[in-house]
């Protein structure tokens, strides 16, 4: 990142210096194509041959992930063995909504599970909700007015398409409606310059994570407005909704935590250092959705062994 900024790039990555045999080269491509399938994508979209040129290092997105070195994602509870006092709520991988189970990149708490650890986690959790079902066999209870508001909000964006369609200043442009993919390049231009993207070399500070906030909630104003033209749109339309969702805890998570947790994947200007005297810990949330209020706390971080 450095040297890029110094104008010192391309970043090349010589290849063709190690994967100097057949049997070297046949590994390579296994494990390229195991892992960082992207990179073998982008070889033969770029005619590179890795056994005889180099091919450029690319800074890309930094990765909110459960398992990959962030920590990010839902709060599960652990296995009643082992873990501590607060950590075990229940069933093993359950979320704090019952009967709702999650696992690998979708849960936080653990930054190195990576692949393995998120198909093991996998098997965990869902062992644990076949348990669950076991133990709660009566079917939930849910009114049939509840299930006909529910689809009329899923399918809303479908029927304003139908009934504004036309309605445009010019190409998609509607003074009505919004497209989810205009929504989608909204929320990723807010999240790269703001909150530490690669047009920003991943730093950020509380000013411009402040300001993000600001875009976010009237973006989300806006969501209010979504248009759909068919299923696969709408499946989009509540994709960006999700998003939108996850964009905002990771600005008010990042906020909130006045230290450089993972240097490398961002930097917060104001905070640039690990601060393990005051940040050794995790941080949670809680959205309200009565009082639309974001509760923001942190939670002791307890070594098993
Ligand atoms: C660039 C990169 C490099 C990495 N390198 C390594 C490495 O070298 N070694 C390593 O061990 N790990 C690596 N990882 C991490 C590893 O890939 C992930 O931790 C792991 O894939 C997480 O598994 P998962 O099953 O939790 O999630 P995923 O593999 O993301 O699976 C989630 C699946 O759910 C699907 N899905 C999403 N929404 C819906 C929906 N509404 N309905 C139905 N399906 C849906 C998605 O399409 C996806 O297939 C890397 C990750 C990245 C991004």
């Amino acid at each position: 990142l450095q040297e890029i900024l110094e104008g010192k790039g391309p970043i090349l990555l010589h290849t063709e210096r190690v994967l100097d045999t057949p049997e070297k080269e046949a590994i390579g491509w296994e494990d390229f194509l195991n892992m960082t399938i992207g990179q073998a994508v982008t070889w033969a979209s770029q005619g590179i041959e890795p056994t005889k040129v180099p091919s450029e290092l690319i800074l890309s997105e930094p990765y909110v992930m459960g398992s990959h070195a962030v920590c990010a994602g839902a709060w599960t509870s652990g296995p009643k063995d082992v873990a501590l006092g607060e950590y075990s709520w229940g069933y093993n991988r359950m979320t704090t909504i019952q009967g709702l189970f999650g696992a690998g990149d979708t849960v936080g708490g653990s930054a190195h599970k990576f692949s393995s650890g998120s198909y093991t986690e996998g098997r965990l959790a869902a062992k644990a909700a076949v348990a669950f079902v076991q133990d709660h066999p009566d079917p939930p209870t849910v009114s049939e007015t509840a299930i006909a508001k529910f689809r009329s909000t899923v399918y809303a964006p479908m029927e304003r398409y139908e009934a504004k369609k036309g309605n445009v200043t010019t190409g998609t442009v509607s003074p009505d409606y919004l497209f989810p993919d205009q929504g989608l390049n909204r929320l990723e231009k807010i999240m790269d310059e703001y909150a530490g993207g690669v047009s920003a070399n991943y730093t950020t500070n509380e000013h411009l994570l402040t300001r993000a906030l600001e875009h976010l909630r009237r973006l989300r104003v806006d969501l209010g407005s979504m248009a759909a033209k068919d299923l696969h749109q709408l499946q989009r339309v509540w994709e960006l909704d999700h998003r939108l969702w996850t964009a905002e805890a990771v600005v008010r998570h990042t906020l909130f935590r006045k230290e450089t947790r993972w240097p490398g994947y961002y930097y917060r200007a104001d905070y640039p250092h690990v601060d393990d005297q005051n940040w050794h810990c995790f941080v949670n949330s809680v959205y309200e959705p009565a009082s639309g209020e974001w509760k923001i706390f942190t939670r002791p971080y307890r070594a098993l062994f």
